[in-house]
């Protein structure tokens, strides 16, 4: 049996996977198993930001591997503390709590919002909500995809935890309509990712922080596909001068090479933790942590956040330009861009399969979204081969 047949007999079929079988990884390229090379426009849903196989990664990985790699968090080790101390710095938040998923960070970030809600609001037992936006994306457990406007990722899979309430996006008189005293907290997504690349109105986010501090709510920011420099600055919520509450990370922390996710907060917020009322194996492993510290000054050092500014607003005009009754629209922010299409000329699925036979490795959402988020080491040159594509592809529609 070939690779795709392996897969196929062997593997719950929760993904349907365009059929190419890649076999190497370096920077922005990829290959499959016929010698064929790709740009990879995807990155892993933005975890690999770094590129993969990224060299400076590779060898601090394998260093620690070969030093220690895992212990679980009954010890102390001399890498989490240095991630930890970096992660606060960068995000202006004073303390954090390691996981390993972006789900398990959502996870993570609910209690934390409730354990205030409870200790400090003084929330009744069990009356605790949090508000959250349709077309929100925060991972598959299943407390999550309960409160998910999305019924594909429902179906099948209640009952479901009570306490959130789910409002429109981008709509801040909604959030401040649907706050009750027992609101702990609102977790939106500054970006929404999944959701089709969708960037709410200008003032969104800083309204909310507005009427979060004045209903005495804590704003909990979903960071794990938009921060890193994906949208041009370390962390989205900086284009609208704020701080959040509880920022939840994810994807690219872990530089392409190792799930490492993290919740970061503000102390009145992460000090509410005790011994045994939260854990995780892995959690803050050092073999992650150490990959996770490397690749936060990577993105500093080699200028990666800049890169996603320049680039991204570059591809985005060149996107515009292009005449096609094939698109409807592109927006986006640094180097995460949506191209929606009109899908009664092409579904973006068949798009993407097209974009594949040219080269790129792209992948739709909602059907009608084409995403770009490559590396944030991608060059001009790069973005132009790949804006060639684009455009060969569009003609041949
Ligand atoms: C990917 C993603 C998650 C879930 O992360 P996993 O590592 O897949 O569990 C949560 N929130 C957002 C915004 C995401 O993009």
């Amino acid at each position: 049996m070939n690779a795709i047949e392996l897969e196929g007999k062997y593997c719950a079929k929760n993904y349907l996977p365009l059929p190419v079988v890649l076999v190497r990884g370096e920077g922005v390229w990829l290959w499959d198993e016929d010698g064929n090379k790709y740009l990879d426009m995807m990155s892993a849903y933005s975890a690999v930001s770094h590129g993969h196989s990224n060299p400076r990664l590779v060898k601090v990985f394998q260093e620690q591997a070969g030093k220690l790699a895992i212990v679980s968090r009954a010890y102390y080790t001399n890498k989490l503390g240095p991630l930890a101390k970096k992660l606060c710095e960068i995000s202006g938040l004073d303390m954090m709590l390691p996981m390993n998923t972006g789900a398990e960070a959502v996870e993570t970030g609910i209690k934390a919002s409730r354990l205030w809600g409870y200790k400090v609001k003084n929330i009744p037992e069990n009356k605790a909500e949090i508000i959250v936006a349709e077309g929100n994306f925060h991972g598959r457990t299943t407390t999550i995809i309960g409160f998910s406007s999305e019924k594909e990722y429902q179906d099948g899979f209640g009952p479901f935890t009570a306490g959130f309430n789910l409002v429109p996006y981008g709509d801040v008189s909604a959030i401040e309509k649907a706050i009750t005293p027992n609101t702990c907290a609102v977790m939106v997504e500054p970006i929404q990712g999944e959701g089709g690349i969708k960037l709410p109105s200008e003032n969104y986010i800083r309204e909310l922080r507005r009427v979060c501090d004045e209903n005495n709510v804590l704003l909990m920011l979903d960071e794990i596909q938009s921060g890193f420099g994906r949208t041009g600055k370390m962390f989205c919520f900086e284009h609208d001068n704020i701080l959040p509450d509880i920022l939840l990370l994810g994807k690219a922390l872990g530089g392409g090479m190792m799930p490492l996710s993290a919740v970061i907060g503000k102390k009145e917020v992460m000090e509410l933790f005790v011994p045994g009322s939260h854990g995780s194996t892995f959690g803050g492993n050092p073999l992650a942590c150490t990959v996770g510290l490397e690749a936060l000054k990577i993105l500093e050092e080699e200028n990666l956040i800049e890169n996603s500014a320049e680039l991204g607003a570059y591809m985005m005009d060149e996107l515009r330009k292009i005449n096609s009754p094939a698109i409807k629209k592109v927006r986006g922010r640094g180097l995460w861009i949506g191209v929606v299409i009109k899908p009664d000329i092409i579904t973006a699925r068949k798009f993407c399969e097209m974009l594949k036979e040219e080269g790129v490795l792209s992948k739709e959402t909602h059907e009608t979204v084409v995403r770009f988020a490559p590396p944030l080491i991608i060059t001009k040159e790069q973005i132009d081969w790949v804006l060639e594509k684009i455009r060969k592809v569009l003609a041949e529609i």
